[in-house]
């Protein structure tokens, strides 16, 4: 394989993931994981206002302050500061804790209520 067939095979490998991150990811998940204030109402990474809103069965995000939206990869990037593959890493990271929490949830060693 050369290099340059093997970057692409990465990319295409990441381009995977990533889709498979993007069916996966809840807003409810993923907000609450992030850097942001979510207590009073969920905190919106771009201007800050407590506006924050998931849409399309939490699969989407919506300020109504500022008006953006888009998808979870891209709140990620935005909140953490990072670019798409470390978004996508970190997703990752919550798709799997979220089935980690549910077993832990069980023995009740998790303060939290169980999420929506
Ligand atoms: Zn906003």
């Amino acid at each position: 394989m050369t290099r340059y067939e093997h970057r692409a095979a990465r990319r295409q490998d990441l381009e995977h993931r990533k889709g498979d991150v993007k069916e996966k990811a809840r807003y409810s998940d993923v907000v609450p994981a992030l850097n942001l204030s979510f207590d009073m109402g969920d905190e919106c990474p771009f201007c800050h206002g407590l506006t924050l809103m998931p849409c399309a069965d939490g699969k989407w995000f919506f300020c109504d302050a500022c008006k953006r939206k888009g998808d979870m990869i891209d709140l990620v990037c935005e909140a953490e500061r990072c670019a798409m593959p470390r978004a996508v890493q970190f997703m990752e990271t919550i798709i799997t804790s979220r089935r980690d929490a549910r077993t832990r949830d069980l023995f009740g060693q998790n303060g939290k209520e169980g999420g929506a």
